[in-house]
């Protein structure tokens, strides 16, 4: 007698429980930074024109800010500006002390090039991982402020308990702030990774081989069931508004049978981003800080020099310390 196979119905990795650990932690720290140097740090979210899906979201970013205690400051640059002028803004928010973090909202009006921002803001207050230099610590493996929607796609999946280590994934998206990001910080966990994109001639060919896949395309109801092996987990990175609904990259009705876990869209990746940019918050605040702050002479003497990059690891009790993916100068193993 055969048995047919009951359709199951895939666990939801939930993002604000993982969220709202974090953010426990990273309260603490900035308590204990207000302590320490007397001020609350502060980040700056710049957009540039009246998109609103992005006033949306840096509303929710400052939000996030308020609960934790952190300073979070909204600079609106006119639409209308030049390039040149979203240039000072930023070179503005570099020297100011205060400021610790600088995020600026993506997409630019077209009129200005991605490089006005990538290559202007400070390394240091870089907090989301865009500027070349943060970039090429993540390739090679070494500390810097990471993407922080790849970091949550992954954080996502490790404290879900879902071992990395030997497994096949594919990534779908190859940008630089999501797919790229994701592969990488992939192999760090020992992963066999394979990147598709659209020019990726057979995608499903390549998802039913994965035991994870991550998906990051702003397609919706790209992934569907018939293209997920039995058991796999499903990480939708997507965040897209149909009519007046979000939703990601992945059809759930038709991937929630087939795959074992699936993160949902809304409430998946979206709040561990928010939390875990306000641990790279504190983390550039608290090497801003320490590098203005003179030490004893016997200490600065043994001490490394923090200069304008973060390459150096926050003290190891913090939530960022706990986050960050790998110490200094390790590389990626081969
Ligand atoms: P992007 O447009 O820069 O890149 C999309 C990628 O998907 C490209 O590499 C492209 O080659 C690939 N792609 C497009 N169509 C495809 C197809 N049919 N088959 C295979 N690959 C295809 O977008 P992005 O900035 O990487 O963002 C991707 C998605 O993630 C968007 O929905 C965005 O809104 C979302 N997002 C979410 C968060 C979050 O916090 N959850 C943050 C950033 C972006």
């Amino acid at each position: 007698m055969t048995t047919a196979r009951r359709p199951t119905t895939a666990r939801i990795l939930a993002g604000a429980p993982i969220a709202a650990e974090i953010k426990v932690g990273v309260k603490a720290d900035v308590a204990a930074f207000r302590r320490r140097y007397g001020f609350a740090p502060t980040l700056a979210v710049v957009l540039v024109g009246r998109d609103a899906p992005s006033a949306v979201y840096l509303q929710q970013i400052l939000r996030t800010c308020r609960g934790v205690g952190i300073s979070g400051r909204l600079v609106e640059v006119p639409g209308r500006a030049s390039a040149a002028q979203v240039r000072n803004t930023i070179v503005a928010l570099n020297e100011d002390p205060l400021v610790a973090g600088i995020i600026v909202q993506m997409p630019l009006p077209k009129r200005i090039p991605l490089s006005t921002v990538t290559e202007t803001l400070d390394p240091a207050k870089d907090i989301d991982g865009i500027h070349p230099l943060n970039a090429g610590h993540l390739t090679l493996g070494h500390d810097g402020f990471l993407p922080t929607t790849a970091q949550a796609a992954i954080e996502i999946l490790k404290r879900s308990g879902v071992e990395l280590a030997g497994k096949r994934v594919v990534v779908v998206g190859r940008s630089n702030v999501v797919g790229k990001p994701v592969a990488l910080l992939l192999l760090r966990e020992h992963a066999t990774v394979t990147v598709c994109h659209s020019r990726t001639p057979d995608l499903a060919a390549q998802t039913r081989t994965a035991d994870i896949v991550v998906v990051a395309a702003g397609r919706p109801g790209l992934i569907t069931g018939s293209m997920i092996k039995r058991g796999a987990v499903v990480v939708d990175v997507g965040i897209n508004v149909v009519g007046d609904k979000l939703v990601g990259d992945v059809d759930a009705a038709s991937v929630s049978p087939v795959a074992a876990a699936l993160t949902p869209v809304p409430g998946g990746v979206g709040p561990v981003t928010n939390a875990l940019l306000m641990t790279h918050l504190v983390r550039a605040a608290e090497l801003q800080a320490r590098a203005e702050t003179p030490r004893p002479a016997t200490r600065r003497a043994r001490s490394t020099t923090v200069g304008s990059t973060p390459g150096a690891a926050p003290g190891a009790g913090s939530s960022a310390a706990r986050l960050s993916a790998s110490p200094a100068g390790r590389g990626i193993p081969a």
